[in-house]
């Protein structure tokens, strides 16, 4: 059986051969089609066949960034084209889900990728003294996030919330979504009906829909953030990653079969209104869902 290379290449020949997208359009495109190379070579491993005739997925890496040819007093300067907030979620290593190498991402991570203070300055940091290269700003969520589950169970069952075992820390996590998951449950009763939470699915439905409603909510909170900072050249997007296509979508249906097509950044909601339109999509779509690929238990 042959082997599935995953590369960081530095091409000696080639020392700049990697250059930084330009403009937001292509950052964004960048990102997608790292993604649907990492989706691929995932698949490859998976199920041992082999896309496009090739074994090697390479990520191209220039010469600084990989101090290759750095003089005494030369250090690479820090110049990522994506700002990246993601989950903590270990299944989740934000580099290379987007194919992405040294330099390339201004990644920050925490449980449920929520926009606390810290988070906040870290990101007004990047968009202050690394504005010349940062193109677009990805608010990134992912498919039964931990997170996103602990605050619908206590959603569904405020006690869980209210117990010992659940720290205040965590529940200042929790506190930050739940306004997602009720944007999630209004959306799945208006579409499943008044009964819906007695419908088998339910709570994985309410699960993946909260982890889209609370990318779009922080996406939404983050493009008010960059027009206030006069920074209209950088885009703001929102995905979610699927654990089992390993694709970045939106909207995004657990489960199914990974498809280039699939993958896809949205931009940044400009109404709080879209947070209920995508909750109502979502819902359809997964009210659609062969029971089969629910993944969630
Ligand atoms: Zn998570």
């Amino acid at each position: 059986m042959n082997s599935v290379d995953y590369v960081y290449r530095f091409d000696p020949a080639n020392p700049t051969l990697k250059s930084s997208p330009g403009d937001a359009l292509t950052a964004r495109a960048t990102l997608e089609e790292g993604n649907r190379m990492f989706a691929r070579w995932m698949a490859s491993c998976r199920d041992g066949e082999l896309t496009d005739g090739g074994s090697t997925y390479v990520v191209p890496c220039n010469a600084l960034e990989v101090g290759m040819v750095r003089k005494a007093d030369q250090t690479a300067r820090q110049a990522p084209f994506a700002v990246v907030v993601g989950c903590s979620d270990a299944r989740v290593p934000t580099e290379m889900l987007f194919g992405q190498g040294f330099n390339d991402v201004f990644v920050i991570r925490v449980a449920g990728n929520i926009l606390g203070d810290v988070c906040m300055g870290s990101i007004d940091f990047a968009l202050t003294a690394l504005i010349e290269s940062v193109k677009v700003v990805v608010m990134l969520g992912h498919s039964g996030c931990g997170a996103v589950t602990a605050a619908v169970d206590s959603y569904l069952e405020p006690l869980k919330f209210w117990s010992k075992t659940t720290s205040p820390t965590l529940r200042a996590i929790l506190e930050r979504i739940f306004v997602a998951v009720r944007e999630a449950a209004n959306g799945i009763h208006e579409i499943w009906g008044a009964d819906a939470s007695r419908i088998p699915g339910y709570r994985s439905a309410l699960i993946e829909i909260a982890v889209a409603i609370n990318a779009a909510q922080a996406a939404f909170d983050l493009r008010q953030e960059t027009e206030r900072m006069g920074r209209t050249n950088v885009e703001v997007l929102f995905g979610v990653y699927d654990l089992h296509s390993y694709q970045v979508c939106m909207p995004v249906v657990p489960g199914l079969k990974a498809e280039d097509q699939h993958v896809g950044l949205a931009p940044a909601p400009h109404d709080p209104a879209e947070f209920i339109a995508l909750a109502r999509q979502m819902a359809r779509l997964l009210q659609l869902r062969d029971p089969e690929t629910d993944t969630s238990n």
